[in-house]
């Protein structure tokens, strides 16, 4: 019973309820759907939260013994069980041997990064020399643009979509402030059109096509963190390349999220940290990739003594070797306790693999959002329920996991009741709720118990009105 490659997930959720002889809405479906689910046993390889030891459960709400609903994989991915045990190596390894562990065991520690890096080449879609584990998403990014953004009297703006990422904007803007430009004038923000939430492509192409010429670098995200919007990167990139741009990307909500073929799209650089979708722990081991077209021509502007050839870095003799393309980016010796974390999780998306993560991630969120619409669409709702909006566009290739929902009344007590049921999301007021069923270790019947507790929590917050 292999649903069709091309059958929508509205019409998956429908065909499996006429087979079950029940209405899409009942508890049978999601049962089905994840026996039906080659993935579901990955959910065996995380430590799935209990509803118990979250700090604003209400014991007297739910059962304490069973899992959170957990939809924040966005914002902090789940621990893979293997991470302790792989901390625990290193651990001994330093105990044991001190300094021998450099060279020595499965993550010699001054190659750590690299013993790991080719567990990534899926992931984002490209070769090993493209892609160099290091610091953190926002410090990557400050060091790709100060070798990327070289802007010139005639050629200085960097663009960027509306509501970028705090962090994203002020990288941006700080880069900017370096080479002495004006913030407003060169900061070219794409919004969406007037009473829209999202970005039409045909609106960022045309910027592009019309600006082009004095846009030096395209700095977009994958998926933009609010509204779960995946861009068209591939036709961003082909659009600004053709004007003579650098076109880079930040993949915080898109690596591990949706499939990226980087090399093939001719992306030229981009970088990603791993603790969201990556499940690499806070403040876990970032990501860069630097196309290899450019290994020879685009160096790095700071440079460090593990940017420096293996084979001739500890002479010690000061004269630089520097390794060409993404590696020869990196400064420091990489941090071998975050090299742990992230071992354990690409481990498991290797196995997995990116493709059979997005084929179940595309029906897993369809069927969240077929049931929000069920219940709480424009169309639906009566008039005590609140309207609940999707404002991630509904196109399949338009967004990845995360759907942004707002609703028609103020969400904080919503949230807050959610929150007592041991349910894991994230609110932005006045009026958003991310949520964002995780294809590794989120099951279709997650989704069903996220609805009925929505359905009370909105019945409790009504109550207290
Ligand atoms: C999560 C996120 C960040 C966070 O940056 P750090 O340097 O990892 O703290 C930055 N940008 C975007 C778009 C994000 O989603």
């Amino acid at each position: 019973m292999e649903p069709l490659p091309l059958e929508l997930p509205a019409d998956t959720v429908q065909r499996v309820a006429s087979e079950l002889r029940c209405l899409p809405t009942d508890e049978r479906v999601a049962l089905r759907l994840d026996e039906e689910d080659k993935l579901r046993h990955f959910r065996e390889y995380f430590h799935i939260p209990k509803t118990q030891d979250l700090p604003p459960i209400d014991l007297s709400l739910v059962n304490k013994d069973e899992n959170a609903i957990y939809f924040l994989g966005n914002s902090l991915g789940l621990q893979p069980k293997m991470v302790k045990t792989y901390l625990e190596e290193e651990l001994d390894k330093w105990a044991k041997m001190g300094a021998y562990g450099h060279d020595i065991g499965k993550r010699p520690w001054i190659t750590g990064d690299e013993t790991i890096a080719g567990l990534m080449t899926d992931i984002v879609g490209a070769n090993e020399k493209e892609i160099v584990l290091m610091n953190t998403l926002t410090v990557n990014l400050h060091l790709l643009l100060l070798s990327f953004f070289k802007p010139t009297p005639k050629r200085y703006k960097i663009l960027l979509e509306a509501k970028a990422f705090p962090s994203d904007h002020y990288a941006i803007e700080s880069q900017l402030q370096l080479h002495g430009l004006n913030t407003e004038k060169s900061m070219r923000i794409v919004k969406p059109r007037e009473g829209e939430e999202t970005l039409r492509t045909e609106d960022i192409l045309e910027v592009i096509e019309k600006e082009g010429d004095s846009i030096a670098v395209i700095l977009f995200s994958g998926v933009h963190y609010y509204t779960g919007q995946h861009f068209n990167m591939p036709a961003i990139t082909k659009a600004g390349q053709a004007k003579g741009c650098f076109v880079g990307f930040d993949l915080a909500h898109a690596v591990g999220n949706v499939e990226l073929h980087l090399h093939d799209w001719g992306v030229d650089f981009a970088c990603w940290c791993s603790y969201k979708y990556l499940n690499s722990g806070a403040g876990g081991l970032a990501g860069a990739f630097v196309h290899e077209k450019h290994a020879h021509t685009i160096k790095p502007a700071l440079v460090g003594w593990f940017g420096h050839e293996l084979s001739t870095r500890f002479k010690m003799d000061n004269k630089l070797q520097l390794i060409p393309g993404a590696n020869g980016f990196r400064i420091s010796n990489p941090p071998i306790l975050l090299v742990c974390p992230l071992h354990a999780s690409l481990e498991i998306f290797k196995k997995a693999t990116m493709k059979a993560l997005r084929r179940k991630s595309v029906l897993l969120t369809g069927y969240l959002e077929y049931l929000i619409k069920h219940y709480y669409g424009k169309e639906k709702a009566e008039a005590k329920t609140p309207v609940v909006n999707v404002i991630t566009p509904s196109r399949i290739e338009e967004r990845g996991c995360q759907l942004t929902l707002t609703f028609s009344v103020p969400i904080k007590s919503i949230y807050q009741e959610l929150e007592k049921r041991g349910v894991v999301c994230d609110k932005r007021e006045p009026n958003g709720i991310r949520v964002a069923p995780v294809p590794l270790y989120n099951s279709f019947h997650d989704v069903y118990k996220f609805i009925n507790l929505l359905n009370s929590a909105l019945e409790a917050a009504e109550r207290k009105h």
